[in-house]
């Protein structure tokens, strides 16, 4: 079963002030979220979260999470320029990138930001974009091949394919950038990598870490540099299906303390500092779509229109993923209707669900669209001229605070040369 975090009532009210379709996110649930983070790796002294600032770009939600001792991971200019003007900057910046414009390694290196290189070619680019290069670099690591776990709960598979991801270096260029950065005064290290994506296994993070602590060990005693941190990266995953067991973050810390105190403890790097950049973890499940039925058509199937649409929630359309739909204020009613609930763009595959199985909806109905607080807003558009919705915080008072509005025609047409 899931439970939206707001009642129709609440809902209905908050509509009658902000049209939907908007997206609300839940401040009470993010903030106990990354405090059970926080200490579920409180037994690494170093241990930082860097939010991924790409999964919900949105400063209000960079604020929140930095009061909760959140650093930003930022992969753009412009994420670096909102971190800023959060008065998130210096080591509290993970500068993640790849394919990476001069001007973004200039105003990383700038706001004192930890540069993560994605690639050995960097290396010389990075020298050549910096009068000097930072104190600390950290580089990403790409072993190849296929990454599976070997025991996973019951259903759900974890396996990527990291020789066919386009980040990272191999591990002779990993030892090269290493040496060579060493060579060009830079005292500490980070390694990065990031093998699964949203992962629903306790087991991705401890098996993630072995390879790094591994890795680490070797490096150290090949090159002799002094390893700062190792960054774990995103990946931790949310049940998005009802019946999905969740992950436990505190066995998830556990299994990576254990890697910790065999690997790396014994080769005398018990001082190694934990990063993690987590987003989907962060925020999706906080977050929902709140949208209201339009429409009914009865063709060869049966549709529910919606007043959002692919625009505001692109993961159905990009990649036929399940984001679970209540319908508000019949939460008990029977589950004796199938429909496709769609948008209105000109693109049969703006479907929020196909043939899902929901009570009766009629126009005016008010729909909760589950999980879209990561990767929701973050991946909006305009095609078919649509704007951006709005997004609201509610907050732990139970008063809701406007944190992004909607876009208006005004902006819409803000860029164009008429
Ligand atoms: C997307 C991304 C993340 C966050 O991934 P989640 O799956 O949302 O946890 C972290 N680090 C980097 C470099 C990323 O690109």
């Amino acid at each position: 079963m899931k439970t939206p975090f707001v009642t129709k009532g609440q809902l209905e009210a908050i509509a009658a002030q902000y049209p939907t379709p908007f997206h609300i996110y839940d401040e009470k649930g993010i903030r106990e979220n990354a405090r059970r983070l926080k200490a579920a790796f409180a037994w690494n002294p170093g241990y930082r979260e860097y939010f991924a600032v790409k999964a919900t770009p949105t400063p209000a939600i960079l604020k929140l999470l930095h009061e909760e001792g959140c650093g930003c991971d930022c992969s753009s200019m412009a994420e670096l320029v909102m971190s800023e003007a959060c008065g998130i900057t210096g080591e509290d910046i993970m500068f993640s990138s790849n394919e990476t414009p001069p001007e973004d390694f200039q105003k990383a290196a700038q706001l004192g930001a930890v540069i993560n290189l994605d690639d050995l070619t960097l290396v010389d680019e990075l020298e050549t974009a910096l009068e000097q290069l930072p104190e600390t670099v950290c580089c990403r690591y790409n072993p190849g091949g296929v990454f599976t776990l070997g025991e996973t709960r019951e259903g759900f598979q974890v396996m990527d394919n990291p020789g066919d991801a386009k980040y990272g270096m191999t591990r002779p260029q990993i030892a090269e950038a290493f040496t060579r950065l060493q060579a060009l005064g830079v005292k500490e290290f980070g390694i990065h990598a990031f093998l699964a994506s949203n992962t629903l296994s306790n087991d991705y993070y401890p098996a993630l870490a072995r390879i790094l602590f591994q890795l680490a060990v070797e490096l150290h005693q090949e090159t002799g540099v002094h390893i700062r941190f190792l960054n774990l990266s995103g990946g931790i995953g949310i049940p998005y299906l009802p019946d999905q067991p969740a992950n436990d973050i505190f066995v998830i810390g556990e299994g990576v303390r254990k890697a910790y105190e065999e690997l790396l403890v014994p080769a005398g790097m018990g001082d190694v500092a934990l990063y993690t950049e987590l987003g989907r973890f962060m925020l999706a499940p906080y977050g929902h779509l709140v949208t209201r039925a339009t429409h009914e058509k009865h063709i060869y199937k049966e549709y529910i229109g919606v007043d959002a649409c692919a625009c505001d929630l692109m993961r159905p359309a990009m990649y036929g993923s399940y984001h679970h739909i209540t319908v508000m204020g019949k939460e008990t009613a029977p589950c004796d209707h199938k429909y496709d609930i769609v948008g209105s763009l000109c693109e049969n595959n703006d479907k929020f669900a196909i043939d899902r199985v929901l009570p009766r909806i009629d126009r005016g109905d008010l729909l909760v669209i589950h999980d879209t607080g990561a990767h929701g807003h973050a991946m909006g558009y305009n095609y078919n001229g649509k704007l951006r919705s709005a997004e609201l915080l509610l907050k732990e008072d139970g008063s809701v605070q406007l944190i992004r509005r909607a876009e208006t025609l005004e902006d819409y047409f803000s860029t164009v040369v008429w």
